[in-house]
């Protein structure tokens, strides 16, 4: 895809243009921002871009001559025959080695082989080891006349500060979900139902998006929010039907954290009279009574529950059971009692 047919990000689309139309581009850019919201698929529509030898009236790129077909078919499939002149750097097992920066960086000094460009693409960048990253640095610091770097990352920290100076920082938020919704839509191919059903979870990322799609959490998400909602005050047995359904999740529990999670910041809208289309619609009416009976106080201490319990589990990797046995308990405090719960005790912490 050209970068004026791509979804979302106008800025950083808009400042890469410029950049190719003004003859301007930078030595060396680094793509910021969270996973799979389409850094890496703008990486290569820029590549096309710089390297096009039939730009339109627009200043994109033609998508349509040998350079920018090859290019794109790249950034659509991994298995694609590579172009000569754009070298993609990944890790080989963990890390990016100082073996393949050098290997890059050999062919470097000479002009490109087809193109215009040669375009080094670094993907993770953080995933650089240091003495790659030095390698690497070096070059940076005296780049090369006919040769672009495009550093690809969502940990810009983990990158060398000298690096990150090097480079001309590009940064990438979440899609908005309306513009996630599309690209579901028109370029994945999905009916808007389906896309309705995983947008409001996948935070702004397609990848996660897409991920979500093939998740059990997602088939069984009436009947597992059902259970969060019938838990009241007292309701121990309700309580713990709720932890069994959670932990017969496994690896899925997260994503039934994320959906409970969002349901209780449906519960907050509709608390309030916001008549946006609910993440569950299709149990307005229980959310509503949910919403109603709980109060602010109590949907707002439920986020904080649930957070702890995601806490304990990704951080201090907490058992899972006991974890989301903890949560239960305390959903069965009276509302606004929440706050006497079963905190992480120092040793588990430790
Ligand atoms: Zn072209």
């Amino acid at each position: 895809m050209r970068l004026t047919e791509i979804i979302g990000h106008d800025g950083p689309r808009a400042m890469l243009l410029q950049a190719a139309a003004r003859d301007a581009v930078h030595h060396a850019y680094l793509f910021e921002g969270p996973d799979g919201v389409g850094k890496r698929q703008i990486a290569f529509a820029f590549a096309a871009l710089m390297n096009c030898t039939e730009r339109r009236p627009d200043d994109d790129a033609c998508g349509a001559c040998r350079h920018c077909r090859r290019i794109l078919a790249m950034a659509a499939d991994a298995n694609a025959p590579a172009h000569p002149d754009i070298l993609a750097v990944a890790p080989d097992g963990k890390q990016i080695k100082v073996a393949q920066v050098r290997e890059v960086l050999k062919v470097v000094p000479f002009p490109p082989i087809e193109s215009a460009y040669r375009v080094v693409l670094v993907e993770p960048a953080d995933l650089i080891g240091e003495e790659a990253a030095n390698a690497l640095l070096k070059t940076l610091e005296e780049p090369p006349s006919r040769t672009r770097f495009l550093l690809v990352t969502s940990r810009p920290p983990a990158l060398l500060t000298t690096i990150r100076s090097r480079c001309q920082r590009v940064r990438f938020g979440r899609l908005r979900d309306d513009e996630l919704a599309r690209v579901l839509t028109e370029r994945q191919g999905w009916d808007a139902e389906k896309a309705a059903r995983v947008v409001g979870m996948a935070d702004g990322s397609v990848g996660a998006a897409l991920a979500l799609e093939g998740d059990p959490v997602m088939s069984r998400r009436e009947e597992l929010v059902g259970l969060f909602l019938g838990v009241r005050p007292g309701d121990t047995a309700g309580a713990f039907a709720l932890a069994d359904a959670l932990v017969e999740l496994g690896p899925a529990q997260k994503t039934a954290l994320s959906l409970l999670d969002r349901v209780v910041r449906d519960a907050l809208l509709v608390s309030v009279g916001a008549g946006r289309r609910l993440f569950v619609e299709s149990l307005r009416e229980p959310l509503t009574a949910w919403a109603r009976h709980l109060g602010t106080e109590a949907l707002l201490a439920r986020l904080d529950l649930l957070a702890e319990t995601r806490l304990a589990m990704d951080t201090f990797h907490t058992n899972a059971r006991l974890a989301l046995d903890r949560l239960a308990v305390a959903l069965t405090a009276p509302p606004g009692r929440e706050g006497v719960r079963p905190v992480l005790s120092h040793d588990e912490i430790l």
